[in-house]
């Protein structure tokens, strides 16, 4: 019978050179889905207790999604995963573009490396079968350079490529994996991880078929999804987005966030239709997580306004199975770079109010030569802002940084200390592995700037305006996560639809009822966690997710693809099976989950004295251990209980 899967995995031990493919048993599936579920599976039992991320005994994996490739939608991600040089937990890295799509078509559901190889490598994967083969001469260059090159040396633009580039051969702990000629699995610094090994890159040329079980009902269910993402009201002026904010800023009411309006943001600009929306509503840190909107004004973030930036927008970009395409190209006023991926919010904002930078030219540069080094565009401007801020401190000086002023909105210091990092040169090496190593180094109190969560730097998204955030960075295996869950994800995967049991949401509540710690934020935090963790398995945007599961049949494309009849509640108990996994390998791994605690700014610790945040503070001790109790974990330590494990059937 036809399924959604491949039913085998590949192992590659770079020491020996060992290539060996493994079939997985149906019932794995069933339990753990595929992606991160089968990931978690798989290197919860073999990557040995204590192991060193950047030594031969971890584990780096690239899997795809259950349903890529079964005509689906938005289910074209892939992951990479294995345990993270930059937290020491968990680590998993999302991505779109095409690739995960290669990975099955090569006959996998995941691609494992364990070992190190003494020279560059880089595995070549066709009908014929895996090769490893030399890299020495791609060893050195950029992502996109190496991309390029690969294409011209195979004779073959249907290759599809994930790589690093000299960010992760420096074995920078906040460097990521690219593929997609710049598309970043930025997060968890696995690029490190490739580096570590040697490994340069993963090509894939296979043909083979993805299956699935009843293509006929999968058809039926895309045709009504798609008369959603098709709803698409004419959106004219950017800067409205920004009027929005201040208006959600000034009235004493949230309301209720349907997923369908961000869609049809998201179809017109991408991710930077909330470019100044979330600083003028309180959702974008501002300076370093202690500026807020009244210091990154109207006038000062202009530059970043949506229409600014697409108006260089080439042509729209989709990831595979997509019918949205938030993403684009954009050309670029540069002597030698002429196009970038268009910025996403995430590094706009990162580049740009983090910092106090207008400078709009100097975002789609950094853009461009990050992606190309392969460093993450969050970790890499929350590292500057970190130095911004020792430098105005004056822990450090200008001696150490060879001269430059690392002054809030010197854009030219932004640029420089940027390229110091990629090369690690004078204190670009200090800074290359993130805010957390970087205040370990220097010291003087300057953790206290390090905007991190168990050494992941945080996303672009305040815990002081929405609660879940905060949270989220701190109970996740992965710290610092922000694609896991939120109050607002909560309205959009609009998951009581479906599964009876959980909350409804109000279409008005009052703003001040947000921050207060109860019993019901945590029901919402948890099913947030279990169905990404579901998401995850089966390959799903987030984005996609958040049309709300009434309007994307996902459970019953899953039980469509592979002749299931699982309940959504039996989803999202896989969902938290996969969870306790990922917490269980980080208690295996010596990680005490009640130190992974993200930076008190996040929590309104001092709390603001004004802008869009003033006067607001969490309990996130009780929203911690809240959480906790709903996954069965224990209460006071974060680590799941045996009982709970025996429950979940993980025991093994
Ligand atoms: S919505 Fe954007 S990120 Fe998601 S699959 Fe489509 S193009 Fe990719």
């Amino acid at each position: 019978m036809d399924k959604g899967y491949m039913g085998k995995v590949l192992f590659v031990d770079l020491t020996t050179q060992e290539i060996t493919e493994e079939p997985v048993p149906d019932d794995v599936y069933r339990r753990f889905l595929s992606g991160v579920g089968l990931a978690a599976y798989l290197l919860y039992r073999r990557i040995p207790a204590g192991a060193d991320p950047l030594g031969p005994d971890n584990i780096i994996g690239f899997v795809s999604g259950l349903l890529t490739g079964t005509s689906t939608l938005f289910t074209g991600r892939w992951m990479a995963v294995g345990k993270s040089p930059l937290t020491g937990t968990w680590g998993d890295a999302n991505c779109g573009g095409t690739f995960s799509p290669a990975i099955k078509k090569c006959g996998y559901d995941g691609i494992f490396f364990s070992g190190a190889s003494p020279n560059p490598v880089y595995l070549y994967i066709d009908n014929r079968g895996p090769k490893l083969r030399d890299a020495s001469e791609l060893w050195g260059m950029d992502a996109i350079e190496t991309e390029n090159t690969l294409i011209r040396k195979l004779g073959s633009k249907r290759i599809k490529t994930a790589c690093i580039g000299p960010a992760g051969e420096n074995m920078s702990l906040i460097s990521g994996i690219s593929n997609d000629k710049g598309r970043m699995a930025a997060r968890s610094g696995l690029g490190a991880v490739m580096g570590s090994k040697k490994l340069k890159a993963v090509v894939l040329n296979g043909t083979g078929k993805i299956k699935a079980y009843n293509r006929k009902e999968i058809k039926r269910l895309r045709l009504t999804a798609l008369a959603y993402v098709r709803v698409q009201p004419k959106l004219k002026f950017g800067v409205l987005n920004a009027y929005l904010g201040g208006f959600m800023r000034k009235i004493p009411y949230q309301m209720f966030m349907d997923g369908i309006i961000y869609q049809t943001m998201l179809k017109k600009w991408g991710t930077i239709s909330v470019n100044q929306f979330g600083v003028e509503m309180g959702d974008t840190p501002v300076k370093n997580w202690k500026g807020t909107n009244e210091d990154f004004n109207l006038k000062k973030s202009k530059n970043i306004n949506p229409d600014r930036i697409t108006k260089f927008e080439i042509k729209k970009y989709f990831c595979y199975s997509c019918p949205l395409g938030c993403g684009g190209i954009c050309s670029m006023k540069h002597e030698k770079y002429k196009t970038t991926h268009k910025p996403e919010y995430e590094t706009v904002l990162a580049l740009s109010g983090l910092l106090m930078n207008e400078d709009i030219d100097s975002i789609f540069y950094l853009n461009e030569i990050l992606n190309r080094a392969g460093m993450d565009t969050i970790s890499a401007g929350h590292t500057v802002a970190f130095a911004f801020e020792c430098y105005e401190q004056g822990i450090i000086t200008k001696k150490d940084t060879d001269g430059l002023e690392l002054t809030w909105g010197n854009t030219d210091a932004v640029l420089q200390l940027v390229e110091k990092m990629i090369r690690r040169e004078g204190i670009g090496d200090l800074l290359a592995d993130g805010v957390k190593v970087a205040a370990k180094k220097l010291g003087k109190g300057s953790e206290r700037y390090a905007m991190h969560s168990g050494g992941q730097e945080l996303a672009m998204h305040d815990g002081r305006n929405d609660p879940g955030y905060a949270l989220h960075y701190n109970v996740e295996p992965t710290p610092g996560r922000h694609t896991m869950g939120s109050q607002i994800y909560y309205d959009m995967f609009q998951l009581w639809k479906k599964i009876d049991s959980l909350p409804r949401v109000k279409f008005f509540i009052t703003k001040d009822s947000k921050y207060v710690a109860d019993e019901e934020k945590a029901i919402k935090a948890a099913a947030c966690s279990k169905f990404m963790n579901f998401a995850n398995g089966i390959g799903l945007c987030l984005f996609g997710a958040f049309l709300g599961v009434h309007r994307l049949p996902v459970f019953e494309w899953v039980n469509a693809a592979n002749a299931w009849d699982k309940t959504p509640e039996e989803y999202m108990e896989i969902g938290a099976a996969i969870q306790t996994l990922k917490q269980q390998f980080n208690v295996k791994h010596g990680i005490d989950p009640k130190k992974i605690k993200a930076n008190e700014r996040t929590v309104g610790r001092p709390i603001m004295l004004k802008g869009a945040n003033k006067g607001r503070s969490l309990d996130i001790e009780k929203m911690t251990s809240d959480y906790w109790k709903l996954f069965d974990w224990d209460a006071d330590t974060g680590k799941p209980v045996e009982e709970t494990i025996k429950k979940l059937g993980i025991e093994e």
